[in-house]
């Protein structure tokens, strides 16, 4: 929350209390929570990335619509192996599943309470979907018992609003699979657009693509990931891709959201 002049308007911890209360009752803006995680990427990208990225998304598109946007939650659901390179690498600190689900629903609840009735879960981190989802569903109970009415939850995961053109401009040969793009092209890309002085360009990893089972063991089986955590190459990541991805999913998740609240 450093580094602006003057406050945003669209950033929730920048307003006051009467400014917040003049834009709720003047009909319920929409309200971005952006979820992130700390956790592994490679050793090219930081910690953070799964935080950094929705949030500037989250910003692009709430300038647009005229929504908030809520401090982003910086930790997150466990990393997992297939889709994280997993949560024994150092750095990542994460949450249990009953407590990220919990976390989420006292902060909906609270949002819920205060008038911010229309809220949207802004995932960056693939492991929080289903404890976002348990979230979203504990939070509409606890309300309905107190009678706040006419709460509404939006969920999405940012990337999966890439669509096939986008995606052809950032796999020329080919998407192996989202779960294997971790702290690969896709969020190499986007961070060399956005934060260029935060990626370690001379380490960005070019080794083949983890090959894992099609069944999980617990404790997981180590073997299989890649010793940089980094699941697919990132060779291929351009900034110019990284503002494709940017150009494209801002509006469409602009317009999703639009017609998500639109009654
Ligand atoms: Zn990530
Ligand atoms: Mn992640």
């Amino acid at each position: 929350m450093t580094g602006s002049a003057q406050p945003r308007p669209w950033r929730l911890a920048e307003l006051t209390w009467p400014e917040l209360d003049d834009r709720v009752k003047a009909g319920p803006p929409v309200l971005i929570l952006p979820t992130g995680s700390l956790e592994q990427h490679g050793p090219h990208l930081p910690l953070g990335t799964d935080t950094v990225l929705p949030l500037a998304v989250a910003d692009r598109v709430a300038e647009r619509i005229g929504a908030l946007v809520a401090p982003a939650l910086p930790y997150g659901y466990k990393s997992q192996p297939k889709s994280g390179g997993g949560n024994h690498f150092p750095g990542c600190a994460s949450l249990d599943g009953a407590s990220y689900a919990a976390l989420v629903r006292d902060l909906i609840c609270d949002f819920a309470r205060h008038g911010l009735t229309r809220i949207v879960l802004f995932d960056g981190h693939m492991e929080n979907q289903w404890f976002l989802t348990e979230a979203a569903d504990l939070a509409l109970r606890q309300l309905k018992g107190e009678g706040v009415e006419g709460v509404r939850i939006v969920k999405l995961g940012y990337w999966t609003f890439i669509n096939a053109a986008t995606e052809a401009v950032l796999f020329p040969d080919g998407l192996l699979s989202w779960e294997l793009e971790h702290a690969a092209v896709m969020e190499t890309s986007v961070m060399l657009h956005l934060e260029p002085g935060l990626v370690r360009r001379d380490l960005i990893p070019d080794g083949p693509p983890a090959a894992f089972p099609p069944y999980d063991t617990y404790p997981f089986d180590l073997r299989p990931i890649p010793p940089t955590g980094v699941l697919s190459s990132a060779k291929s990541a351009t900034a110019a891709k990284g503002q494709a991805v940017l150009d494209q999913v801002v509006p469409d998740i602009a317009a999703a959201l639009t017609r998500a609240f639109a009654d």
